[in-house]
């Protein structure tokens, strides 16, 4: 694997030298696609148990080269923030500081929400939390990570319900609950990262006033029916992939409107290069016919 500023690449084949250096974005999408490789090793060792063999085949086979940019080159390495709230004290939210933490010379004030506490099932993908802070509230355990520059305050809060409390101009959402994400886009961000993972695929959008919104993209109530399957490279592009747009947005050097989400099976890396779209505005979304951006 080698990584530079922006970009991560692996190959089977070829030996590739190591183009890292300080700033670490690159690194993290490379741990990321080998996380990934790691995993289907030892997925294919229960091979013979499969149900659908084709398919298993198609999904586990190792990725023979892929490669994940995540900016063009030349992106500036903006890192003074704006204030940001967070609604996800989860693995998304964890991948999201996780990433903001390790950035050198970043400043930001982030309010993070969630109501919920660390239990042991988290522990596999919460990128910050530890065992001894088990039973913790997620956002207080969140906040004893805050550093000189990067202050983070935390409210214990499930947002999307009553006496939800006036968002910041920025906003993250990475939580699985998708009226959730009705509530945050209602609240008018200039610009509302939505990070979502289901399966093994990461989809991450942004919105911006005038753009099509995150209830066009996520019109469905998917209510969560039982433990949810979690795997923690998977939650990690997530967190990674908005702090990366996050970063681009502040700046001033956004994807066009044709790149408004990326959808990444995260076992088949080899897709993204067809794995930025636009989203249409929809016809009949509410929050975008008050907008009037659609009728
Ligand atoms: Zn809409």
């Amino acid at each position: 694997m080698t990584a530079d500023d922006w970009s991560a690449q692996i190959s089977g084949g070829e030996e590739l030298a190591w183009n890292g250096g300080e700033w670490p974005l690159g690194a993290f999408a490379a741990a990321a696609l080998i996380a990934g490789e790691v995993f289907k090793v030892s997925m294919r060792r229960l091979r013979d148990h499969a149900k659908n063999a084709p398919l298993f085949e198609d999904l586990y086979a190792p990725a023979r080269s892929a490669c994940v940019r995540l900016a063009p080159a030349e992106t500036p390495h903006a890192t003074s923030l704006d204030a940001i709230d967070l609604i996800s004290g989860g693995a998304i939210g964890n991948s999201f500081l996780y990433t903001l933490l390790r950035l050198p010379r970043c400043s930001a004030e982030i309010r993070v929400m969630d109501d919920d506490e660390s239990a042991l099932s988290n522990l596999n993908r919460n990128a910050l939390l530890r065992r001894s802070r088990i039973d913790i509230p997620k956002v207080e355990d969140l906040a004893s990570f805050a550093v000189d520059r990067i202050a983070i305050k935390p409210l214990v809060h499930r947002y999307g319900g009553e006496e939800d409390p006036d968002l910041a101009d920025t906003v993250i959402v990475g939580v699985d609950h998708i009226p959730s994400r009705w509530s945050a886009q209602r609240s008018r961000p200039t610009w509302l990262g939505v990070g979502a993972t289901e399966g093994f695929s990461v989809q991450v959008s942004h919105h911006r006033p005038g753009q099509a919104c995150a209830q066009c993209l996520h019109p469905e109530d998917a209510p969560i029916d039982g433990p949810i399957p979690t795997v923690a490279f998977v939650s990690f592009w997530a967190g990674l992939l908005l702090a990366a747009d996050l970063i681009r947005k502040t700046a001033g050097t956004l994807p066009s409107d044709n790149e408004q989400q990326v959808f990444l099976p995260a076992l088949r890396p080899e897709s993204w290069d067809y794995a930025h779209s636009p989203i249409n505005p929809r016809a009949g979304c509410p929050n975008c016919a008050e907008l009037g951006v659609v009728s």
